[in-house]
């Protein structure tokens, strides 16, 4: 059967919104159009019925009560809102002075939490940024290792967005509640994908988003602890005092709705997606090492999630790739800053050197992909490898079996 091009293995970046939770979702646009916060009229409880049924269906996926669900507009802000709002509360100096407290977290977090540790860091708080080893995996020990008297927060992701490792999540939040730190983690690509439980794994804060697991875009959620302990956080938007305070302003019911469908759609499918979702992974993997040679898998060969697989290629020019397979859309391992091409951090964070960094790619798969799809996007790699490769004198010097790390380059 002939695949329609061009195909999206890009997952990880965003997901389709499954056709259920758009049908979910269109009568909050018409009849059900209310502000949840109207407390007289039909109308108002209408869409608070469909914001607390929602809360409940992400509740459930976690392992959570639904009054621990604050709804937010993204896993961007619910990085912020816990981070930020979590280093405001449990500080232990006043603003303005040095001492505030000592947080740590990774080198290879999403920006949505690297940044605010870093605005923090400007403004009187200590952070550790754990530096992660060649496999990516941040382990309970090098959390342990880094802990201080002063520690006040832990934010370590579940699962990285660029590589797909998994960290020692359960063993780092068993580690901070016996030693009373709070503790975040950013589940924006794990949870609906795989089994989550906050009370098992000791979390206190956990951050997700609709648009990654086949909801809408512009809508997420932070799980906040309510008992043991009881975790308290300053809110980063004041107003109407919506979502316990938290987080104010008039709460996007659609999105909510959607969100919540998809929460309850991921519950009921993970088992099966998982399975499926491992099986196209490795189809990938194998077949792309089955075709050529010096293909590197990036990040721990087992401890990762089944929708990710980031590779790099040896002996091929990155930009010169993407353009070879211009009917795969995924991502490439360079994040394109300003006017340059600079190698993803991660994959720096991870040890690889710049040239493999640029000629690496992430694919990823969701729902709706399909073998064909997989074995269509092995061939066109295959071919634009083989293609670029010989073109590449390099290439021809490691055939012929030269050491290139020996070669001593003239320089004019
Ligand atoms: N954290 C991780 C790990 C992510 O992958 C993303 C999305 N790229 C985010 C946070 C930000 O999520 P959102 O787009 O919902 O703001």
């Amino acid at each position: 059967m002939a695949v329609k091009t061009p195909i999206y293995l890009d997952n990880a970046a965003t997901t389709r919104c499954d056709p259920r939770v758009v049908e979910a979702m269109l009568p909050y646009f018409s009849e059900k159009f209310g502000n949840a916060g109207s407390r007289n009229h039909r109308f108002g409880w209408d869409a608070e019925d469909g914001i607390e049924t929602a809360r409940e269906q992400a509740a459930k996926l976690i392992g959570a009560d639904a009054k621990e669900v604050i709804f937010t507009s993204g896993a961007t802000e619910s990085n912020n809102l816990a981070v930020k709002g979590a280093a405001e509360i449990y500080a232990k100096a006043p603003a303005g002075q040095q001492g505030r407290g000592h947080i740590i977290t990774c080198t290879i977090e999403h920006k949505a939490v690297l940044d605010p540790c870093k605005r923090l860091q400007r403004e009187g708080f200590d952070v550790t940024f754990l530096e992660p080893p060649a496999d990516g995996v941040i382990t309970a020990e090098m959390v342990r290792a880094a802990m201080r008297p002063d520690t006040i927060l832990v934010s370590i992701m579940w699962a990285n967005n660029e590589i797909g490792t998994i960290n020692e999540v359960p063993e780092i939040g068993r580690l901070c509640h016996e030693k009373g730190v709070i503790f975040h983690t950013d589940g924006t690509q794990w949870v609906g994908k795989m089994p989550t439980d906050v009370e098992r794994d000791c979390i206190d804060l956990l951050s997700w988003s609709g648009h990654k697991m086949y909801g809408p875009k512009g809508v997420g959620a932070l799980y906040v602890r309510r008992r043991k302990p009881r975790v308290r956080l300053e809110a980063l938007i004041d107003g109407g005092g919506q979502e316990r305070g938290m987080r104010s302003g008039t709460q996007n019911v659609t999105g909510i709705v959607g969100f919540g469908k998809a929460c309850e759609l991921c519950m009921a499918e993970m088992e099966h997606d998982r399975e499926r979702l491992l099986k196209l992974r490795r189809r990938l993997e194998d077949g792309l090492s089955g075709r050529m040679e010096v293909v590197q898998v990036n990040g721990h060969r087992d401890r990762r999630l089944p929708h990710i697989s980031n590779i790099s290629f040896g002996f091929v020019e990155g930009e010169s790739l993407m353009m070879g397979i211009k009917e795969i859309a995924c991502s490439s391992g360079s994040a394109c800053t300003s006017a340059s091409l600079e190698p993803s951090y991660v994959l720096k964070g991870l040890g690889v050197g710049d040239e493999l960094a640029h000629s690496s790619l992430r694919l990823s798969f969701g729902r709706w992909t399909t073998e064909e799809e997989v074995d269509f996007a092995v061939e066109s790699i295959a071919k634009a490898v083989e293609h670029l490769r010989k073109l590449s004198p390099l290439y021809d010097l490691y055939k012929e079996g030269v050491d290139l790390s020996t070669i001593e380059w003239q320089h004019h």
